[in-house]
């Protein structure tokens, strides 16, 4: 079993460091936040991710999973370093490399061994493990040997914990034998595929996942705003692509388009990517362009259905970006939140997990309950935005007692048709024809 450091305990470190401890590797996760290292030396995870508590406590506990704030401390011991640390971007879309520079330089410094494996698992464009490796050599003692390894991470928020056990693929990208093997022995537990390639592709591979899963979203929707205008229902058209092998039933689904800390980032960052080397990507610039007019598709419907939003109450159900995770990062609340203040209505939000995080960002500007029932009270009109469980199991009959107008505009599809034309509510969705 091999001594490992992480950098970076987010949404990826954390996770890939717990599910590393807890396949045997003795494992030191680093972060500079102090809050979240005091909160995690006690047994508590500052993100919502299912069963990674447990996994946490119990590590922490046999003594393989330790928590600090001091390099020394992580790379005293470390074959193999991990970089997990954020890449926002940039203005102009590209990907902000300044945490992963600082961290190199920082790993760097701390160097004690004389053959070190640096994985990167921060997604970075193409081209940056080599810019890792050269920040860290800037900063290290001249006999220090430094392997570096692109290793995206594929993980879904949400199912982060699932997903590192039982992953499709684990992508090692290097040109370093000795990291090769090395990354062989760190993974083999799991007993996933590793597909092994060279750094460029490794890092290209992570970029063009993500952008291929965001077409087919795109690409659904628009299919769906197609369905709308032509009667068709997108739930069956996307049925009968689905069972083509070709195509694949997943990712298929319509809704009020991706947010998220991944896709619409990561989406960016390629287009940039390819300007820098003078390609036009101009299929992916249409697929930002879709998504951005689909999350604001149920503000464009509450206008046409309530006419003037003036003074109107507004029930948000979901804040998330998505269901089981408290990331509100690029999620079409946020967008439609903003849309509908500018248009004079009054919001009040609901979510089972992500209320806190919610609460840090928009502070008292809406009003927030604390069950479905409560948040529909009065309201003129409820937005379903994130499909968690309470939401899409609450039943028709609650809107039509408790809303002032039981307009339901539902932008994850929760209710069949046939089920909202047996009750007296006005249930507009995405890509199917509306009941009144
Ligand atoms: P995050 O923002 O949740 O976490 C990043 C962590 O890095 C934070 O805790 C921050 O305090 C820490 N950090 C920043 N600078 C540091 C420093 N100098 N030293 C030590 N720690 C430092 O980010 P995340 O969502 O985990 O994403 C990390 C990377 O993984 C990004 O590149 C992202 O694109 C990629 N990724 C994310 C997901 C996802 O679902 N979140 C999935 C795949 C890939």
């Amino acid at each position: 079993m091999k001594n490992i450091a992480i950098i970076g305990t987010g949404y990826v470190g954390l996770v890939t460091g717990v599910c590393l401890s807890e396949i045997g590797h003795h494992v030191t996760c680093v972060d500079i936040d102090q809050a979240k290292i005091e909160t995690l030396q006690q047994g508590i995870s500052p993100i919502y991710e299912p069963g990674l508590e447990e996994l946490t406590k119990d590590n922490v506990q046999r003594g393989r999973l330790h928590f600090t704030t001091s390099y020394h401390q992580a790379f005293a011991e470390a074959e193999v370093i991990f970089i997990a640390v954020g890449t926002p971007q940039n203005p102009d879309g590209s990907a902000n490399l300044t945490y992963v520079q600082q961290v190199s330089e920082q790993i760097g410094r701390h160097l004690t061994r004389r053959d070190t494996v640096i994985v990167t698992k921060s997604t970075v464009p193409v081209g940056t493990n080599r810019k890792v490796r050269d920040w860290i050599i800037s900063q290290a003692p001249v006999d220090t040997r430094i392997h570096t390894v692109s290793n995206p991470e594929f993980l879904r928020e949400g199912s982060a914990v699932q997903d590192t056990f039982q992953g499709d693929r684990i992508v090692i990208g290097t040109d370093s034998p000795f990291a090769s093997i090395l990354m062989e022995e760190v993974y083999s537990p799991f007993g996933l595929p590793i597909f092994s390639t060279d750094i460029e592709s490794a890092e290209l591979i992570k970029y063009a996942s993500n952008a291929f899963l965001a077409t087919k979203i795109s690409f659904i929707n628009e299919i769906a705003n197609l369905c709308e205008k032509l009667g068709a229902n997108v739930e069956d058209v996307a049925a009968g692509m689905g069972m083509d092998t070709r195509i694949g039933s997943q990712f298929l689904r319509a809704g009020i388009g991706y947010g998220g800390s991944c896709f619409p980032k990561d989406t960016k960052a390629l287009v940039q990517l390819a300007g820098d080397v003078q390609h036009n990507f101009d299929l992916l610039e249409s697929v930002i362009r879709v998504n951005h007019e689909q999350q604001r598709k149920l503000f464009t419907k509450a206008m046409e259905v309530l006419g003037s939003l003036q003074g109107k109450r507004i029930a948000m159900l979901g804040l998330a970006f998505k269901p089981n995770t408290d990331d509100m990062r690029e999620a079409a609340s946020l967008i439609l939140i903003e849309e509908l203040q500018k248009a004079g209505a009054d919001i009040i939000a609901y979510d089972p997990i992500a209320m806190k995080k919610a609460q840090a960002i928009l502070g008292d500007t809406i009003e927030y309950s604390q069950s479905v029932t409560e948040c529909i009270q009065n309201a003129d009109a409820a937005m379903i935005v994130t499909e968690w469980e309470d939401i899409k199991n609450t039943p028709l009959s609650t809107y039509v007692e408790q809303m002032k107008t039981p307009v339901i505009l539902d932008g994850r599809n929760c209710y069949t048709i046939e089920e909202a034309a047996g009750y007296p509510v006005s249930y507009y969705s995405i890509g199917r024809p509306s009941s009144t």
